[in-house]
């Protein structure tokens, strides 16, 4: 029915493929005019966009399936896609096709406070869901710092993370069960709702992180914990980048387990200080450690909030900024969740998502300054430190459009080379997608790239479902 296209091997959307979309959604639920389709063809990703051939919303896990089936039957690829705010390409739908968004399947299926256990769609606001959680006194702990817009089917194909994450662990490790269905339409049901669950291959566990390239996720089983009785926030000071990566390190071996542990240097404060108010001891530092502690109670938290201090002093950290209260929490979280948005109005940049062994930090700032320098940029660090996971925001600066691509590709690759030499990967929570495609083999060997390539093929023969990701065609 649908003809091919000779560049892609894919076929073109026809007007009788279509009209059975339609069919299969209803009218609303397929759109197909230029400006809609706009929008769906970008994501946070640079500025990259491709207009897909059609859109679909669909409603309900059914109509996911027959989609599915619809499409791989045409030989027409298949892009799922969330809220769009993903950083590596992933839900660009870069050989045109579909766009099959997600955002009407947004129902929180059941809250079970006993077994405490949430069974969600995969177009619900992971804010929400949060909230929804917070009115049963429970806790969803992965916070990606777009969690007000971000879609839990996005934040489990990408294995996402967040500050928290330091001390709960990503996405997957909340994530039990799924709902998910193949490209041949055929609905697959993962895991389950049990504590403990090793009947067969763990399906549930490869989904997560699979960049929508396996399956399309519509529904998720989440682990949740009762909400932590008391927080508190430190800010602690550095005069020195390299002083305060190697106090990260020194937090961990000396047992204060934060829940949050998140590192700005100098370039990242004060881009955000450019428009936000940012204490005056802070932005007369180099670099910023960020800590969140839970526990059970105020009292207990203080006297953790001074052990951690005294080992910062010993560091070579200076005066110690405590926040007890909510508001002035928040004050202190907003600043580090508005360096994205800050450096992307500074100038144009490209983000790398570099992880090490923690110990390895301050040689990967090293390695990033370096790798900058060396091809006329700026490198501003800034992340997810007690993971490792630093994101390195290569700025354009002064440089020309031309010259900045070159510039920015070299740096890049310096970087992911070192990186890699130190034991670290290429990326910590952002996935490969499209854009990071070609520095996967220098951190997988070849025979995991082959058994990669085998499952990809297994589920997806006709290989529809978000063609031109993680791997180079
Ligand atoms: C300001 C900002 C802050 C961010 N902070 C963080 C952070 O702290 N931590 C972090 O990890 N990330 C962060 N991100 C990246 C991004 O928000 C996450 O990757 C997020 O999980 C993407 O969710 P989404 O709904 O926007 O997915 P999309 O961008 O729409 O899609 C992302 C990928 O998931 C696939 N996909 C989406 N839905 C499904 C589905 N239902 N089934 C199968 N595949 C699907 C898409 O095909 C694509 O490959 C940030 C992004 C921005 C813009």
């Amino acid at each position: 029915m649908s003809q091919p296209d000779p560049s892609t091997g894919f076929a073109v959307t026809t007007p009788a493929f279509l009209s059975r979309l339609a069919e299969i959604v209803g009218e609303d639920g397929l759109l197909t005019d230029d400006v809609a389709l706009d929008g769906y063809g970008r994501d946070e990703t640079e500025d990259l966009h491709f207009q897909p051939e059609a859109v679909v919303l669909p409603r309900d896990t059914e109509q996911v399936s027959r989609v599915l089936a619809w499409a791989n039957e045409n030989l027409v690829p298949v892009t799922p896609r969330g809220a769009g705010t993903g950083l590596s390409g992933g839900a660009l739908p870069v050989h045109r096709g579909l766009v099959l968004s997600l955002e009407r399947l947004d129902r929180i299926r059941s809250i079970d406070s006993e077994n405490l256990t949430v069974v969600a769609e995969a177009g619900v606001v992971t804010a929400e869901l949060q909230r929804r959680v917070d009115e049963h006194g429970l806790f969803y702990p992965p916070d990606p710092a777009s969690r007000e817009t971000c879609q839990l089917g996005g934040n489990i194909a990408e294995d996402s993370a967040g500050p928290r994450c330091c001390l709960y662990g990503s996405t997957r490790r909340w994530v039990m069960g799924l709902e998910a269905v193949r490209p041949d339409g055929a609905i697959l049901e993962t895991g389950s709702r049990n504590l403990k669950d090793v009947a067969g291959y763990n399906l549930t566990q490869l989904l997560v992180g699979s960049e929508g390239t396996l399956a399309v996720v519509t529904a998720a089983t989440l682990r949740l914990i009762p909400r932590p009785a008391a927080t508190l926030t430190l800010a602690l000071p550095f005069d020195r980048l390299e002083q305060a990566a190697r106090a990260v390190c020194e937090i961990f071996r000396g047992g204060h387990s934060p829940a949050a542990c998140e590192l700005l240097e100098s370039g990242a404060i004060q881009a955000v200080a450019a428009s936000h108010p940012v204490p005056a001891q802070l932005n007369r530092c180099d670099a910023l450690i960020l800590i969140e502690l839970h526990g059970d109670d105020t009292e207990q938290l203080l006297r953790r909030a001074a052990a951690l201090g005294e080992t910062a002093e010993q560091m070579g950290g200076d005066e110690v900024l405590l926040a007890k209260e909510p508001p002035e929490q928040r004050r202190l979280w907003e600043i580090r969740e508005k360096v994205g948005e800050a450096v992307k109005q500074r100038s144009l940049y490209k983000e790398a998502d570099a992880v090490v062994p923690r110990s390895a930090l301050a040689e990967l700032v090293r390695h990033a300054r370096r790798a900058a320098a060396r091809h006329r940029l700026e490198a501003i660090c800034y992340g997810h430190a007690g993971d490792g996971n630093l994101h390195v925001s290569l700025v354009q600066g002064e440089l020309d459009a031309e010259a900045w691509q070159e510039a920015r590709d070299a740096a890049e690759e310096d970087l992911f080379r070192a990186v890699v030499s130190l034991g670290g990967t290429v990326s910590g929570e952002h996935g490969i997608g499209w854009t990071q495609r070609r520095y996967l083999p220098l951190a997988v060997g070849e025979t995991e790239l082959e058994t990669m390539a085998a499952i990809k093929r297994l589920f997806d023969p006709r290989g529809i479902l978000n063609p031109g990701k993680i791997f180079v065609e």
